[in-house]
């Protein structure tokens, strides 16, 4: 898969591709990442790309000839456009799953106030939040989704069942889990795991997701 950051700060994005398993992905040509900056597309005399809000209000927001060019520039018939903002819905496992069948993401990252709202209708096929907080810049905000859509790749794990028990699969937070040793500074591992019972393990652990789900989401109440 593709994925295009249209971006004014592309080093914030580029060095999290260099190490790990996103890094293994694309030298085993899994996933391919590129970068385009709406700074080079400005027809601006002084390479601006933002500007003042009409109507008033703190801050300057991205202008849309400099990010429209951009996004009609490189999209083709299997891109897919999001624009990353924390007015939108949220971003959730769901999606991940989804996104990761497409051919081609295109991420859109606002700096300053955002981006000039007509942008993003005439643009976006679909629009994120990653969180009920506000960042600087849309940047860590493509690169959760990229992360997250990317591991659901085939091949990109080195063990796809990584993904089975994971939390959110089936709609709970996952179980604690542990490793070596057995007993760390006097805690023991609950001692069923220590048994071999591998039905009786499943069950303890979907008994554990569910108390830590209503402690931590109780939000994901219909799931419990
Ligand atoms: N004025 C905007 C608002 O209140 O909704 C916030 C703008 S924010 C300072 C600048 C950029 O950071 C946004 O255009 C967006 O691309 C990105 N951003 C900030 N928080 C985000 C979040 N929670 N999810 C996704 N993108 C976010």
């Amino acid at each position: 898969m593709r994925f295009t950051f249209i971006t004014l700060f592309k080093n914030i994005v580029e060095c999290y591709f260099e190490d790990s398993i996103l890094n293994r992905a694309i030298k085993n040509g899994l996933i391919s990442i590129d970068f385009v900056n709406p700074r080079d597309y400005t027809k601006d005399k002084h390479k601006k790309v933002d500007s003042t809000k009409i109507g008033g209000g703190a801050g300057m927001l991205m202008t849309p000839q400099p990010l429209i060019d951009a996004i009609r520039d490189i999209k083709g018939k299997d891109s897919w456009v999001i624009f990353l903002t924390p007015a939108a819905k949220r971003f959730n496992q769901k999606d991940a799953k989804r996104l990761s069948l497409k051919k081609h993401i295109i991420f859109v990252s606002g700096r300053y106030e955002g981006v000039d709202e007509r942008v993003i209708e005439k643009e976006a096929d679909e629009v994120f939040s990653i969180g009920d907080f506000i960042l600087t810049g849309g940047e860590l905000a493509s690169l959760c989704m990229c992360d997250a859509i990317a591991r659901n790749i085939d091949g990109v794990l080195g063990n796809p069942f990584s993904l089975e028990e994971e939390s959110f699969e089936d709609g709970l937070l996952e179980a604690p889990a542990f490793t070596k040793p057995n007993i760390f500074e006097g805690s023991f591992v609950p001692s069923e795991f220590l048994k071999g019972n591998h039905s009786k393990i499943s069950a303890l652990k979907t008994e554990m997701a569910i108390y830590r789900t209503k402690y931590y989401r109780p939000d994901l109440k219909d799931k419990i």
